[in-house]
């Protein structure tokens, strides 16, 4: 398979795995905008071309957020890919307290590969909690995000300098 194949696969998989999903936002977004947009920051602002690095984060919600498990992950795009979205994958049978401290905590144990898709999820999750905030979340809440976002972030620094720029700019715009 070859690398245009293997993204535009990816992109087809993850649209089928989020058809009936939408982002929190007031207009309820159609959820694959959010993977779609990791990609744009990763090769269009940041200049990311490792073709698995793009397709796991296509994919990258996938296992956190619909039925799909890293073997199908594994069957269908490899080892490398299914690697990169298991280990941005949070273990929903955690409470969200615990899931969100983990984060932190292994932001720093992460691959690259890994740490690049994490970047650009944090990146874009704060632009949209400026841009097209979830619906009902108070200031106070939003605000609380942009902190953890960025503990978990200075865990991994060191890892892309343009990546780690855009995500001070965004966190500059916290409210
Ligand atoms: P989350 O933190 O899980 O919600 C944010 C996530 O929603 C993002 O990381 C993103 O994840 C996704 N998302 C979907 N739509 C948007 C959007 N439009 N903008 C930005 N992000 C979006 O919230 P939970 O409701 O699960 O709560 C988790 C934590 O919030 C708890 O641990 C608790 O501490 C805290 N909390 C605070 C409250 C308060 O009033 N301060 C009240 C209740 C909880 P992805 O990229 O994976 O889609
Ligand atoms: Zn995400």
């Amino acid at each position: 398979m070859d690398d245009i194949h293997r993204l535009i696969r990816a992109i087809d998989f993850a649209a089928a795995k989020h058809r009936n999903q939408r982002r929190k936002d007031e207009e309820a977004s159609p959820y694959i905008n959010h993977p779609i947009a990791l990609t744009q920051v990763l090769k269009v602002e940041a200049g990311v071309s490792d073709i698995d690095v793009l397709a796991a984060a296509l994919l990258h919600d996938t296992i956190e957020d619909t039925e799909t498990t890293a073997e199908e992950l594994q069957r269908e795009f490899g080892p490398r890919i299914a690697g990169i979205v298991a280990e941005v994958s949070d273990d929903t049978s955690l409470p969200k307290v615990e899931r969100k401290r983990l984060q932190v905590e292994h932001a720093a144990t992460l691959s690259r590969e890994a740490k690049l898709v994490k970047l650009a999820d944090k990146i874009c999750n704060l632009r949209d909690m400026l841009d097209a905030p979830p619906a009902k979340w108070d200031l106070a809440r939003r605000k609380e995000y942009f902190e953890w976002a960025k503990e978990v972030v200075d865990n991994l620094r060191g890892t892309h300098p343009r990546l780690e720029a855009l995500f001070d700019l965004a966190y500059a715009g916290k409210p």
